[in-house]
């Protein structure tokens, strides 16, 4: 059995109870204004949740893997949007920083990071490079003591609020060497030549705005490459397999609030003399959908307390985010369904967690590259 320890249970129960009182309330809002509240955004700088893993010497929690997915799943329940805010800053932003991050760096970010100051990015996709991440064109050239860099970043989650953005850019000038040539850099929307696009307008998570980052001969200081030269695709892959527990986390927490309202559903709607609830064919619906989010979330936390031991866990994350985003998008399908006419309309959060489950199976790679990254692993570590 996966028990939780008791300083588990009290994140879980803080951020359940941050979900349930401060979050639900203002969640419908959020969607329809496309903006998280400053006083949600103060509140979770209180609870100490824009640093969760980040060590306590440079004013974060210092708290593991799990804690993070405990706290997304909660906040996911009342608000994807403010969940993969807190995913993307936590666990590719952060993560970053703390992991390859050189002292200088970390003293000059992390507090601010940490303490919901300035929000984090993670800028990899361009126009022409989704799934194949290695063929990005962003150019980084050094000039005395910066590097240049010119290209397009699409779908920057926390573009237009992010005040540190983890930049991807080609360090190599030779193409061809793909992943080899690739470097990482810590690049704030204020450096010279840092424009951002306009802001997207998305399906779902819309309360967590989304533009491009232009690079037009943009001045980024060089003590702000991240790790050394041409490192840049390394942590790229190793901040997503965390970034995947995030989004997995994320998926069950919807899916959780999905299968809650369809309970509530089928108890409170009448039809045929009888609640919806008292039809076999609805209580299987719900046993499937309680059986499929429970298979999740321990495929979640399975891969979360692997990288907290240490072990490898990149075929784990991506099962989880795999399993996780196809189980949240067939519930949330289900649940809607149960809520019949009432479910399609915005009287009811079904609706919205429709559209917000839906990303799941795209960002932070799609599906089918999870697919990828599962075979690749069992196919190469398996002896057939
Ligand atoms: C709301 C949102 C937020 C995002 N946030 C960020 C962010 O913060 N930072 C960031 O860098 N990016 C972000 N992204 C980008 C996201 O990661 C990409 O959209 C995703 O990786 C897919 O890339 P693509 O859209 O170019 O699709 P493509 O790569 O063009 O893929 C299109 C389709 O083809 C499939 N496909 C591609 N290659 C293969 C293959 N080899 N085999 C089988 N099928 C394949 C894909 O699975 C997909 O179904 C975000 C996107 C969205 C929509």
């Amino acid at each position: 059995m996966f028990e939780l320890s008791e300083e588990q249970r009290l994140i879980k129960e803080t951020a359940k109870n941050f979900a349930d009182t401060t979050l639900a309330p203002v969640a419908s809002q959020i969607d329809r204004e496309e903006k998280i509240p400053t006083e949600v955004l103060s509140k979770l700088s209180e609870l100490g949740f824009w640093g969760i893993m980040v060590p306590e010497e440079y004013g974060g929690a210092g708290l593991d893997t799990l804690a993070l997915a405990l706290v997304l799943e909660q906040i996911s329940c009342a608000c994807a949007s403010t969940s993969v805010t807190l995913s993307v800053h936590n666990s590719l932003c952060c993560n970053a920083l703390t992991k390859y991050g050189k002292e200088a760096q970390k003293k000059r970010y992390m507090p601010r990071l940490a303490g919901g100051e300035i929000i984090g990015a993670y800028a990899m996709t361009e126009p022409e490079a989704g799934s194949d991440a290695a063929s990005l064109k962003t150019r980084a050239q050094l000039v005395g003591n910066h590097y240049i860099l010119n290209g397009v970043k699409s779908f920057i989650t926390s573009g237009p609020t992010a005040g540190l953005i983890v930049v991807f850019a080609r360090t190599h000038p030779d193409i061809s060497l793909r992943d080899k040539g690739i470097s990482a850099f810590l690049v704030e929307p204020g450096f010279a030549g840092v424009t951002r696009g306009q802001k997207e307008d998305k399906m779902g998570v819309r309360g967590a705005p989304m533009c491009e980052i232009i690079l037009e001969d943009a001045y980024i200081p060089k003590e702000n490459l991240l790790a050394g030269e041409n490192q840049g695709f390394k942590i790229a892959m190793d901040t997503l397999d965390c970034g995947r527990i995030g989004i997995a986390a994320q998926s069950v927490g919807i899916a959780s609030a999905a299968l809650d309202s369809a309970i509530k559903y089928a108890k409170e709607r009448k039809q045929f003399g009888k609640t919806l609830s008292e039809f076999q064919s609805i209580q299987w619906k719900l046993a499937e959908m309680a059986t499929d989010i429970e298979a999740a979330r321990l495929l979640t936390y399975q891969a979360a307390v692997r990288r907290d031991k240490n072990l490898p866990y990149t075929k784990e994350a991506s099962m989880a985010k795999l399993f996780g985003s196809t189980m949240a998008n067939k519930v949330v399908k289900e649940s809607l369904q149960i809520h019949g006419g009432m479910g399609y309309t915005k009287d009811f959060p079904i609706e919205r967690f429709f559209r917000d489950a839906k990303i799941t199976e795209i960002y932070e790679g799609t599906s089918e590259v999870q697919h990828i990254v599962i075979s690749r692993s069992i196919i190469s570590n398996r002896c057939l």
